[in-house]
């Protein structure tokens, strides 16, 4: 049996990830199921699936768990801490799906342990991607992606040399207002942007579709990973969202990952990886589709996107201050004190200021440096904020 456990389990990966893991109750034991405030649906999957522990991340709903598991032998833990012991504990398989750069530690310890880490958490890999690929290699823990379209270009690359890998295309929905007219931008509210066109996925990451901050993370995160230029990388809209990359070799061949809309796809394929086997997601009817299409996405409408590239020339740890400024601002998005189109004029600020403060970015890949410039980025992300509203 392999042990497994999914971090983020109530959430739109963790849900699907259950979903497989449920299907053959047999094949897996399950060791911990984490989550947030849904202590409900943490506490009943954790029950159904027989857990050895469910954490909640908010301290204050430890009592709640615990009556929500009694009788059940479940073991019940809450916050920071308990996630990051409940990442120690043995597992062949780790499923990361916390979102934002809480995901980073529960991720680093699972690698630690030699887990092999279905990474859905970008997060990870733009905050800290040199020292997740060196802690996988010194552990021997492994990273496969779950992001749709890093899944796609590993499926495409296997087997092949990845000297002869030209140029990686990650195509992208163009999210809720991909068709609107620019000028309506500003004013678009949290609900509009949270309504995804092809992909039903958590609010945070729907929303970073719609600005593209999303892409922009996956382009950093394609970097790492593949260890590509910032030239190796482009980003196409493709509202059909079939195709989910593209990988072009030196000798002019492409190689495209096609598939129906469901994360389900990458998710099996990290689970089952090295081998590929039969996953409950609909087939793709191209008959049907009749046609899919592709175009350049524009850089006034997605100011986002021209930032990861900024942030790839810069190197060092600004993708640790990019992600943790970018998380700052979509909360205040969402909490309505900033506008849609002001998320990337903040983070743009905060990379500014950062700039100008030598030493915070070139600090060397350890974890207590990455902690600190995303601390400090939310700061200098708050007091720009602030300084908009005198
Ligand atoms: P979601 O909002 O649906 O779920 C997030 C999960 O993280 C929940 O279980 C929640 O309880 C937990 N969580 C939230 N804040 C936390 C904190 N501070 N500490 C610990 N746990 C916390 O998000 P999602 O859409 O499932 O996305 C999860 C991750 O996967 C994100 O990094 C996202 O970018 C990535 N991803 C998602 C999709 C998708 O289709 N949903 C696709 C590609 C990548
Ligand atoms: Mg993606």
């Amino acid at each position: 049996m392999r042990r497994v456990s999914v971090f983020g389990a109530t959430g739109s990966i963790g849900q699907n990830t259950i979903d497989l893991i449920a299907r053959a109750p047999e094949a897996y034991r399950v060791v911990a199921l984490t989550g947030g405030q849904n202590i409900a649906r943490l506490a009943a999957d954790a029950r159904r699936l027989n857990a050895e522990i469910a954490v909640t991340a908010d301290e204050a709903r430890l009592d709640d768990l615990r009556d929500a598991l009694a009788g059940s032998g479940v073991g019940a833990a809450a916050g920071p801490i308990a996630l990051a012991e409940a990442a120690c504990r043995p597992a062949d398989w780790v499923m990361s799906a916390i979102v934002g750069a809480a995901g980073l530690v529960p991720g680093l310890k699972a690698l630690e342990q030699g887990a092999t880490l279905a990474l859905a958490n970008k997060e990870t890999l733009v905050a800290a991607g040199p020292l997740a690929l060196r802690t996988a290699h010194t552990h021997g823990g492994t990273i496969i992606p779950v992001d749709s379209e890093h899944s796609a270009v590993f499926q495409a690359l296997t087997g092949e040399d990845r000297r002869a890998v030209e140029r990686v295309t990650l195509t992208a929905s163009g999210g809720a207002f991909r068709d609107w007219p620019l000028e309506k931008l500003h004013s678009a509210t949290p609900e509009q942007a949270a309504t995804h066109p092809t992909w039903d996925m958590g609010q945070r990451i729907t929303i970073d579709s719609a600005s593209m901050f999303n892409k922009a993370l996956e382009v950093i995160e394609a970097k790492e990973l593949f260890h590509l230029a910032a030239d190796q990388i482009e980003v196409l809209i493709h509202p059909e969202s079939r195709v989910h990359a593209l990988v072009g070799f030196t000798d002019g061949a492409i190689m495209a990952h096609l598939g129906v809309h469901d994360m389900r796809h990458a998710i099996g394929y990290a689970l089952h990886w090295p081998e590929r086997r039969a996953l409950p997601v609909d087939r793709l009817d191209l008959a049907a589709l009749g046609q899919l299409t592709f175009r350049a996405p524009e850089a006034d409408r997605y100011p986002a996107l021209g930032l990861a590239y900024r942030v790839i020339a810069r190197g060092g740890l600004a993708g640790a201050a990019f992600n943790a400024a970018k998380e700052r601002a979509l909360d205040a998005f969402i909490a309505r004190r900033i506008g849609f189109m002001d998320m990337a004029e903040v983070v743009a600020r905060v990379l500014d200021r950062l700039d100008a403060a030598p030493g915070h970015i070139d600090a060397p890949f350890e974890l207590d440096n990455i902690v600190a410039i995303d601390h400090l980025a939310r700061c200098e992300a708050d007091r720009v904020m602030a300084q908009r509203q005198q």
